[in-house]
C-alpha cells in the first residue's frame, strides 16, 4: 500500500541511520493494510505519520567519575514516544550498544505493548550507552545519580514512568530512585521494579518471564498441545529468561539451553535454575561457570557460534523462548528450529528475529507470539505497582499473579480475535499491530490534533 509505503520511505529521509527503529516501524505499519483500507479516516487525518514521532526525546550527558578518578561521559536517552493513553511507560537500558535508534524502537514498541494490556499507560524508553559489567558499586551509583540529576526534571508518577530493562535492575533502580527522591524531595512512584522494602510490587521481578509462559500457554491450548514435558530453548541469563525458566519448570516444561553474551549452555537433564540464578543475580559470573558444577553439560563460546546464528537455537526442542536482545534470532537459526521439530516461538526479548528470521516465521506454521504480546506482564505488573503505590496499598503475591495471569489472557484472547476478524486466525503478529494500533490511534483522534 503506497500510503504506508511513503511513510516509511518519508521517515528514512527525515530520520536517517536508525536501522533498528525501520524495522520495528515497518513490523508494525506492514499489518495494518487491512485496516486501514477498511478506515480512510486514519489516513485523512495523517495518522501513521503522527504516531511514528516521538512526542518529545531528551538526550543528555552524563558525566561521572570512576574510582581512578578519570572523568567519563556517557550519553542518556528518554524518548516519550506518545501519551494517548496515559503516562509514558517503559524501561531504561543501561549496555554499550545504546544509541538513538535503539532507544527509539523500543520506544516505538512500546506503545503498542503497553495498549495491549488495556491499562491506562502510554509508550516511552530510555538509557544510556553506558557498560555496567566490571564497574564497581561505587562507579554504578556515581553513574546512577548523574544520569537522574538530569531526567529527574522530565518524569514524574502522572507524567513519565520508567522501570529496567537491560542492565538495570534492582540495584540501579535502588540508586536512581535515591537520587530523585532526593532532587523532586518526594517518595513517590516514579519508577517501577523497586525494591519490595520501598515501593515495589510482588512479582514485578518475575513478571515478563511468569507472563511469557502464560502466554506460551494459552497460545499452545488453542492447538491442543500444553508445557507438559515440552523441551524449551531460552536464551539470555537475565531477569527474563531465569524467570522464564523458573515458570516453565513450575508448569511441567524443561528447559535445556539458556546464554549469555560470552556462550551457550546446553544441558540435557535440564538447566539447573538455582545455579544459574546464584552465577547472574549474585556473584555476577559468566555462564561458563556453570560447568564447574555440571561437567556433563556443554558449553559453546560465542566465537564457535556457527558464523550464521546462534548456538542456542541448535539443539532439538519443542518451544523457543528468546529472551536476551534484539536481532538475536537469525534466519539459519529459524531453519535449524523447524528443522528440528520446533512448535512454537515466544518472545521474551524485544524483537528478538532479524528481519529475514521474522519473516521465514510468517511463512511456516509454526504459532508465533511477538514480544509486544507475549513480554507484555512485565509493564502489566509495573503499572499494578503504580496503582498500589497511588493507593498506597500493598497486594500480596498472590493477587498481583491472579492479575498478571488475567491481562496475559486478555490479550491473547484480544489479539487472536482480532487477527479472526481480519480473516487471518491465529496470525498473532497482525492482531497485535492492529489490535494495538487501534486503541492509541483512537485515542489519539479523539484528543484532536496535539
Ligand atoms: P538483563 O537482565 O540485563 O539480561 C539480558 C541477558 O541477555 C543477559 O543474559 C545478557 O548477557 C544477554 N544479552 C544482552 N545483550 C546481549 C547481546 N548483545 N548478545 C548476546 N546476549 C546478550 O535484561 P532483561 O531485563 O532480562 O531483558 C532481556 C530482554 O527482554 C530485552 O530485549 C528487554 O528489552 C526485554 N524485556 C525486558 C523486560 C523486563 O521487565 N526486564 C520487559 C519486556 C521486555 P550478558 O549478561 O553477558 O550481557
Amino acid at each position: 500500500m503506497t500510503y504506508i509505503h511513503d511513510t516509511i520511505e518519508e521517515l528514512k529521509q527525515t530520520s536517517p541511520a536508525q536501522t533498528e527503529f525501520y524495522q520495528a516501524v515497518e513490523d508494525v505499519l506492514e499489518s495494518l493494510e487491512p485496516l486501514l483500507e477498511q478506515n480512510p479516516h486514519y489516513r485523512e487525518q495523517a495518522i501513521l505519520a503522527r504516531i511514528v514521532e516521538p512526542e518529545r526525546q531528551i538526550m543528555f550527558r552524563v558525566p561521572w567519575m570512576d574510582d581512578e578518578g578519570r572523568v567519563q561521559v556517557n550519553k542518556g536517552y528518554r524518548i516519550e514516544f506518545n501519551s494517548a493513553l496515559g503516562p509514558y511507560k517503559g524501561g531504561l537500558r543501561f549496555h554499550p550498544s545504546v544509541n538513538g535508534s535503539i532507544i527509539k524502537f523500543l520506544g516505538f514498541e512500546q506503545i503498542f505493548k503497553n495498549a495491549l494490556t488495556g491499562l491506562p499507560i502510554g509508550g516511552g524508553k530510555g538509557g544510556a550507552n553506558f557498560n555496567p559489567k566490571g564497574k564497581s558499586n561505587a562507579e554504578i551509583m556515581r553513574f546512577c545519580q548523574s544520569f537522574m540529576s538530569e531526567l529527574f526534571r522530565h518524569i514524574g508518577p502522572t507524567t513519565d514512568v520508567p522501570a529496567g530493562d537491560i542492565g538495570v535492575g534492582t540495584r540501579e533502580l535502588g540508586y536512581l530512585f535515591g537520587q530523585y527522591k532526593r532532587l523532586a524531595n518526594q517518595f513517590d512512584g516514579v519508577l517501577t521494579g523497586k525494591g519490595l522494602a520501598w515501593g515495589g510490587s510482588f512479582v514485578r521481578k518475575e513478571a515478563t518471564g511468569y507472563g511469557c509462559v502464560y502466554f506460551a500457554n494459552y497460545m499452545l491450548a488453542d492447538r491442543d498441545h500444553d508445557l507438559k514435558d515440552k523441551r524449551c530453548a531460552v536464551s539470555g541469563s537475565g531477569n527474563v529468561a531465569i524467570y522464564t525458566m523458573q515458570k516453565l519448570y513450575e508448569l511441567g516444561a524443561k528447559p535445556i539451553t539458556c546464554s549469555d553474551s560470552s556462550g551457550t549452555i546446553y544441558h540435557q537433564e535440564g538447566i539447573d535454575l538455582d545455579l544459574v540464578k546464584q552465577l547472574k543475580e549474585q556473584r555476577n559470573e559468566r555462564l561458563e561457570k556453570y560447568l564447574e558444577t555440571h561437567s556433563t553439560a556443554v558449553y559453546t563460546p560465542r566465537e564457535d557460534y556457527p558464523s550464521d546464528g546462534h548456538q542456542v537455537w541448535r539443539y532439538e526442542v519443542d518451544l523457543a523462548f528468546p529472551c536476551a536482545t534484539q536481532n538475536e534470532v537469525t534466519r539459519a537459526d529459524i531453519e535449524c528450529l523447524l528443522e528440528n521439530g520446533c512448535i512454537a516461538i515466544t518472545e521474551g526479548a524485544n524483537m528478538p528475529l532479524t528481519e529475514s528470521a521474522f519473516d521465514t516465521v510468517q511463512e511456516s506454521q509454526i504459532a508465533y507470539g511477538p514480544g509486544k504480546a507475549s513480554n507484555a506482564g512485565g509493564v502489566a505488573t509495573s503499572q499494578l505497582e503504580m496503582a498500589q503505590n497511588a493507593s498506597m496499598q500493598r497486594w500480596t503475591f498472590e493477587q498481583v499473579d491472579e492479575r498478571l495471569q488475567q491481562v496475559m489472557k486478555t490479550i491473547y484472547k484480544d489479539i487472536s480475535r482480532t487477527a479472526e476478524e481480519f480473516g487471518k486466525p491465529g496470525q498473532l503478529v497482525l492482531g497485535a499491530n492492529i489490535a494495538g494500533f487501534r486503541k492509541v490511534a483512537d485515542a489519539m483522534l479523539e484528543q484532536g490534533l496535539v
